[in-house]
């Protein structure tokens, strides 16, 4: 047996230098015959003939089956190991929106929403008003200067936009406006040029783009530093978003009605995570799924499924036709716009004021000229348009 157990692992060292030149393996190595060299790595000739009847059958298999499976497991630790290299993902934010998804998930999946309806309903309150401050305040309001707001209502919107738990003031408002700005080009911070994945989670994964970085710096944010609710919501940011995202709303169940924490915790996690979501749908849905009654030659569309979600903010071709209407959109034709109510409300207790948006002729100017003919005052001119 132990010669030919020799002869074998001579026959696979042929093989293996077979696979690792082409010209050994196709046989024009040196003018040889492919028999001939296994005959010079025999032993001797009785046992070279036995190698030499396996080699024309099963080796030459086994050739094929070992280059098929190493091309593929080369192929995808190559990929991976390419991956994993990359300098320019942060990891730790990867490992934090996975975890926070994965518990978010399974907390909506197994809530008990009946019998611990009173912690659902705060988790639904607390939700409510972290995405009025999204787009009624850190969007309309700081990154959009759309409407004036006293002294009372900034200090409203600032908790509740910490309530969302998202980048600071001064780092979302930046971003938005180079979003605008340098819309689906590398400054944009989201470029949903880069993909579906990216503009709605990935550009929180990665570092940023150089030019988003230089762009950014080009940013007027002298209104915000201006600001002295805003300045001092920079200074104490993660100990505001601590306690006002996190914090609080999770001991309130606790302590008014005898919540469990698993619970408390849990509810909170979830409405976290929708939030987030909802936020980041703007910049990927309602810049893919749509259509552009404003301006055809942009990429931002109309999405009403995001509006729903968001309370407004997903007439996105009109938005990024008009950033600085502080409804974000037109009113009328069924339009889901609470965000706006809300402000109308707080406008008529005048808390809001100089609320801000662009004559009827302009719109409807914008509409002919730049509009991809889906308005309803485009398929019908006798028709007010949207009403
Ligand atoms: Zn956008
Ligand atoms: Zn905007």
């Amino acid at each position: 047996m132990a010669p030919n157990n020799v002869i074998v692992a001579e026959e696979e060292k042929s093989c293996n230098r077979r696979k690792e030149n082409p010209e050994i393996a196709s046989g024009r190595s040196n003018g040889h015959d492919p028999k001939k060299n296994h005959h010079r790595s025999s032993p001797s000739t009785t046992t070279t003939t036995i190698t030499t009847t396996i080699t024309n059958t099963d080796v030459n298999e086994n050739v094929d089956k070992s280059a098929e499976a190493k091309k593929y497991v080369d192929g995808r630790q190559q990929d991976w190991w390419t991956f994993l290299r990359r300098d320019d993902i942060k990891w730790r934010n990867v490992i934090l929106i996975s975890v926070f998804h994965m518990i978010a998930v399974y907390g909506f999946l197994t809530a008990p929403y009946l019998t611990h309806w009173k912690t659902f309903i705060w988790a639904f309150l607390i939700g409510m008003a972290a995405a009025f401050g999204i787009t009624g305040g850190i969007h309309r309001f700081w990154s959009h200067k759309a409407y004036k707001a006293n002294t009372f209502l900034r200090i409203i919107l600032m908790f509740c936009f910490v309530a969302a738990g998202q980048n600071s003031i001064h780092e979302w408002v930046r971003d938005h406006r180079v979003h605008h700005k340098f819309s689906e080009t590398d400054a944009d911070p989201h470029n949903s040029k880069r993909g579906f994945f990216f503009s709605h989670v990935g550009w929180l994964m990665m570092k940023k783009h150089p030019d988003v970085i230089s762009k950014g710096k080009l940013i007027d944010m002298s209104d915000i530093e201006a600001d002295p609710v805003a300045a001092f919501c920079e200074r104490h940011f993660t100990l505001l978003k601590l306690m006002v995202c996190f914090v609080v709303p999770i001991c309130v169940p606790v302590y008014c009605w005898d919540e469990d924490w698993y619970h408390a915790t849990m509810f909170q996690l979830c409405r976290y995570v929708y939030v987030l979501n909802a936020t980041w749908s703007v910049n990927s849905f309602a810049h893919f799924f749509g259509n552009k009654p404003y301006d055809r030659y942009i990429g931002p569309v109309e999405n009403g499924f995001v509006s729903y979600v968001t309370f407004g903010e997903g007439w996105h071709n009109y938005h990024h036709t008009f950033p600085q209407d502080y409804r974000a959109a037109e009113i009328g034709g069924g339009r889901f716009n609470s965000t706006t109510t809300i402000i109308d409300l707080f406008a008529k207790l005048g808390w809001a004021y100089d609320l801000k948006e662009p004559s009827e002729q302009l719109i409807a100017k914008t509409i002919e000229n730049r509009g991809d003919g889906t308005h309803c005052s485009s398929r019908d001119r006798n028709r007010a348009r949207c009403e």
